[in-house]
């Protein structure tokens, strides 16, 4: 028991969570402080009741951080207060936005903001924290990536884009951070019930097709991601540097 504990346990470590809100970013906040870490919730609007609650009834301690991803040049300076306050251990790069449009008349706007979300927003909050977490000689970062990390999609330009640019990032920062202790890693979600993939759900015959697809035989739910975030996020990944974790229910698979 004890070693299960030395390699899982995340007590006296701070994490941040983008995203933390809802979806997969709310049930791996909810993981991590069960698992000891004092977590910084990161929303874009003052609404982390919900995930507050949870994290208070299975007894642990979080705080909220208000920081827009999406707009990019006030990111380092609303960040720097909270690092001056906390020395943060464990990133999880969560947040992310989905929008949907055939190629032919995609929204200028909308590729900005996606990519903004999804890729800018992840690199500049993995430089300001990871810097720290170098200088400490210790940290570990968790990009969530996605299938679209691996395939194209339809109708999803710029989020394939954004989440391969994530793959290769975490790969990239891995490389050059591995040395100083700092683990850079990823989790590819499959298909989870979530918010973002309301729309496909809501699309019968789409939802049915992708189900057929999942050998595991039902959709994901964000609980599903907990597991794998806490190996990601303990010292039980402590020699795992620059993988992309697939947590698909098999999808890829087939
Ligand atoms: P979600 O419930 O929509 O979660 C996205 C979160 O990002 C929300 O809490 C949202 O906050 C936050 N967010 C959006 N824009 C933001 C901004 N400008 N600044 C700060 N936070 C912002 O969907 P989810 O499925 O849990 O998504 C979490 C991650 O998983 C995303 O990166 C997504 O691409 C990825 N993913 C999901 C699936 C899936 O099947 N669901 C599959 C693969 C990957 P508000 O709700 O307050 O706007």
């Amino acid at each position: 028991m004890d070693m299960i504990q030395n390699l899982f346990s995340l007590k006296g470590k701070t994490a941040l969570v983008t995203g933390a809100r809802t979806g997969i970013g709310q049930a791996i906040s909810v993981g991590l402080a069960s698992a000891g870490a004092h977590v910084l919730l990161l929303g874009h609007r003052d609404n982390l009741d919900e995930t507050k609650a949870k994290i208070d009834e299975a007894g642990g301690i979080c705080e909220t951080v208000l920081v827009d991803l999406g707009e990019v040049p006030q990111i380092r300076e609303k960040i720097k207060p909270v690092l001056e306050k906390h020395s943060i251990d464990i990133l999880v790069n969560n947040a992310g936005i989905i929008y949907r449009e055939p190629a032919v008349d995609y929204d200028e706007q909308e590729w900005m903001r996606v990519i903004d979300v999804n890729l800018n927003a992840v690199f500049i909050l993995s430089q300001e924290i990871g810097r720290g977490m170098v200088e400490r000689g210790s940290g570990k970062i968790i990009n969530i990536a996605s299938l679209l990390s691996f395939q194209g999609g339809v109708f999803v330009p710029a989020y394939t884009a954004s989440k391969h640019a994530v793959a290769g990032l975490t790969k990239s920062l891995a490389n050059e951070w591995a040395r100083y202790g700092v683990q850079v890693n990823a989790i590819a979600p499959g298909y989870i019930e979530t918010n973002n993939t309301e729309a496909i759900r809501n699309d019968n015959k789409r939802q049915q097709s992708i189900l057929e697809r999942i050998p595991a035989g039902r959709w994901g739910r964000p609980d599903d991601m907990v597991g794998a975030a806490l190996f990601l996020a303990s010292k039980a990944s402590d020699y795992v540097n620059g993988h992309v974790l697939v947590v698909d229910g098999g999808w890829m698979a087939r």
